[in-house]
């Protein structure tokens, strides 16, 4: 089954899916650190994925672990009003998104697992493990995100990432990571695998944000899926996310999806921004198939391999 914010789905339910996006970030550090980051209102997320359900889809990814902005009655709410599936995970996003004193910073990989399972099996706090006091709503977490920055596998992310290993393990949740500019990819694939996590329920994004074909083989050839997130950022003539799914399609066809990661209101329509997060159904989609992208191909990227990444794995 796939976890979503309302309830348990099967993965044929599950339908068009964005692998990585940002709904809502509530105001927190990691606002203030950047203020451009703040997506607080319910009703242009309603708005933005009503359009998204308009133009075919039925999916997203949420990717704001605890305490960094995460609402998971917000994301409820605007799921049931825009009829989207919404994921919501438990994990830690990297150092800069926090307080310098945060608990994430110091947690042993005991009470990470401890909080992690409960967000899957409970329910995720309203609070966000922002206060002394956890109150737990009935939305589950769906999957488990976790981070490494330019640093790679600092002491930290290694308790996080090995916290989140044991939480997979014991409840078949997916992982959805972050790979700072893309680096450390192969890193993180070796670490996971180290740990018992099977590849094929771990997703790596932002890698296409170094587009080097052969590294994108390597870390394809370790069994895990990536989701392309750089689709509308390009300021250059060609797009190397464009190019790197139509030279990887072929060899690896269950392991590439697509997302926005659009976590900026400059980005949304209903924020006033561009280009929407409908952009990769219309726009994108044309461009790829002007390439030669096949419709079997195109259901691969946004349907099946999705329902399969996201599912949980059977324990
Ligand atoms: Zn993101």
């Amino acid at each position: 089954m796939i976890r979503t914010v309302l309830g348990d789905i099967q993965p044929e339910d599950f339908g068009v899916c964005y692998a990585h996006e940002h709904i809502i970030i509530d105001a927190n550090v990691a606002t203030m650190r950047f203020p451009d980051f703040k997506l607080e209102s319910v009703e242009n997320g309603v708005s933005e994925l009503s359009q998204f359900y308009a133009d075919g889809g039925r999916a997203m990814v949420d990717s704001m672990p605890s305490d960094s902005g995460r609402n998971v009655l917000k994301l409820a709410e605007i799921s049931r009003q825009s009829k989207v599936h919404i994921l919501c995970p438990t994990g830690v996003h990297i150092a800069k998104y926090y307080d310098d004193g945060h608990w994430s910073n110091h947690y042993s990989i005991e009470q990470f697992t401890e909080l992690f399972i409960a967000d899957i099996e409970q329910g995720i706090d309203r609070f966000d493990y922002s206060g002394p006091f956890v109150e737990r709503t009935n939305h589950r977490a769906g999957l488990i995100k976790i981070a490494t920055s330019e640093h790679g596998l600092s002491p930290r992310a290694k308790r996080i990432f090995e916290a989140a290993s044991i939480s997979h393990r014991k409840t078949g949740a997916p992982i959805l990571t972050h790979v700072e500019q893309g680096d450390g990819a192969l890193e993180q694939a070796h670490f996971l695998a180290d740990h018992g996590v099977n590849l094929s329920k771990v997703v790596f994004s932002h890698t296409d944000r170094k587009p080097d074909v052969q590294y994108h083989r390597d870390i394809l050839q370790t069994g895990v899926r990536i989701e392309y997130d750089s689709a509308f950022r390009w300021k250059t003539e060609t797009n190397p996310t464009l190019d790197l799914v139509m030279e990887l399609i072929s060899d690896f066809p269950d392991q590439i999806m697509l997302g926005m990661d659009a976590a900026r209101p400059s980005y949304w329509k209903s924020y006033g921004g561009n280009p929407g997060l409908s952009y990769l159904l219309n726009e994108f989609t044309q461009l790829m198939r002007s390439r030669g992208l096949s419709e079997e191909q195109w259901q691969r990227i946004f349907i099946s391999t999705p329902a399969d990444a996201y599912n949980f794995n059977s324990i």
